[in-house]
């Protein structure tokens, strides 16, 4: 198997207008790097409009290109999980499919890690234009609270838009889990990671995937994926209440004593809905890690590809491949699919 001296790796949802500018302008940024020797994985993310047969498109004329099709909408971070699994390169381009993240930025990154012998640049974003208000100060306002309640330090203002050695990589693809956060989990990873700073531009075309519900949900895959401190605030909320309560039966045994025992409705609904209140709320909490352990336990693969256009090269180490006409078998009987096996899929014979 050859490895590529870089892959770039781009999730694509909708993204149909944007693909034939993004393949010429990530082309020119690889090929001034490092020459030929690189590959571009497209991995289409069960789009409603036609990106994959663009992207077939441009698998079928430019033989640098993987294009794979995911059996449905999986999410960016599963999509992108998909891309790095499938991918070959000595060194990773995480890149998003919108043209927000400049690939001319690419060499700049590429003299950073080689100046800082790092494993892993990630660009921190400086400006961001084109995106609203809100979304600017509430995306500011949940890097610096994951900030305060995780124990591992997860870079502030910083997407997925990273390069990345292959032994980080491969470091980072044995992290199992379904939730994923994955600016999160390389930052986890370790080995030495320097930050580079980068304006933010405008979306080529299209507009945003990640509406506010999305966003929530990240944040909320963020915060139980690196925190247990939620689970935390329940014992000291418990222990807080504890406390007052006893000050409370101190009273409420004066009142009692002293014969002034009869008025108190206030206190005693303000006492009711209040611990009913904290008690949803830590419930709920309990809840959410209890959601995503049972998902978790169901060890299902992270992401289904559907089909495949060009040579991958990558060896499927989380997913499952339907490109495929049948799983091999190995000698000890359990089943594995490798996506690198040559083999007639997509639009022409895998190399
Ligand atoms: N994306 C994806 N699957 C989704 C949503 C988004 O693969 O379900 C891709 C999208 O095509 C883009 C990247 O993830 O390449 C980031 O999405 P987007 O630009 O919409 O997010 P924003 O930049 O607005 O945060
Ligand atoms: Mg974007």
């Amino acid at each position: 198997m050859h490895r590529p001296a870089l892959s770039v790796v781009i999730p694509c949802y909708n993204e149909a207008a944007c693909l034939n500018l993004l393949h010429g302008r990530v082309s020119v940024a690889a090929e001034a790097a490092v020459g030929t020797d690189f590959e571009i994985v497209l991995i289409n993310d069960g789009s409603r409009d036609d990106s994959w047969s663009v992207m077939q498109a441009i698998a079928a004329r430019d033989g640098r290109v993987v294009a794979i099709n995911l059996s449905r909408n999986h999410g960016h971070q599963l999509a992108l999980t998909a891309g790095l699994d499938l991918c070959a390169g000595a060194q990773i381009l995480i890149i998003d499919a919108d043209l927000q993240d400049p690939p001319e930025l690419l060499a700049d990154m590429r003299a950073t890690m080689a100046a800082a012998q790092a494993d892993v640049v990630y660009a921190v974003r400086r400006k961001r234009q084109g995106e609203t208000i809100f979304k600017r100060a509430t995306a500011a306002l949940f890097y610096r609270v994951l900030d305060r309640v995780t124990d591992t330090p997860i870079p502030l203002d910083t997407g997925d838009f990273r390069l990345m050695s292959r032994r980080a990589l491969d470091a980072f693809l044995s992290l199992p889990e379904q939730a994923r956060f994955i600016r999160g989990m390389v930052a986890w990873v370790g080995f030495r990671q320097v930050p580079f700073a980068y304006d933010r531009a405008e979306r080529h075309a299209g507009e945003t995937n990640y509406p506010f519900a999305k966003m929530v949900r990240l944040a909320f895959d963020a915060v139980t994926g690196f925190s247990t401190a939620p689970l935390r605030f329940a014992s000291h909320a418990g222990l807080a209440l504890t406390a007052a309560s006893l000050l409370l039966l101190l009273y409420i045994a004066i009142g009692f004593f002293t014969g002034s025992a009869v008025q108190g409705w206030t206190s005693t609904m303000l006492v009711v809905v209040l611990l009913g209140a904290v008690q949803m709320f830590v419930l709920g909490m309990i809840g959410e890690y209890l959601g995503r352990l049972y998902i978790e336990s169901k060890r299902r693969p992270l992401y289904l590809v559907a089909d495949i256009a060009g040579p991958v090269r990558g060896h499927s180490t989380l997913g499952f491949n339907a490109a495929e006409p049948s799983p091999e078998f190995d000698q000890d009987g359990s089943a594995s699919v490798t996506i690198d096996t040559p083999g007639v899929i997509g639009t022409r014979p895998i190399a």
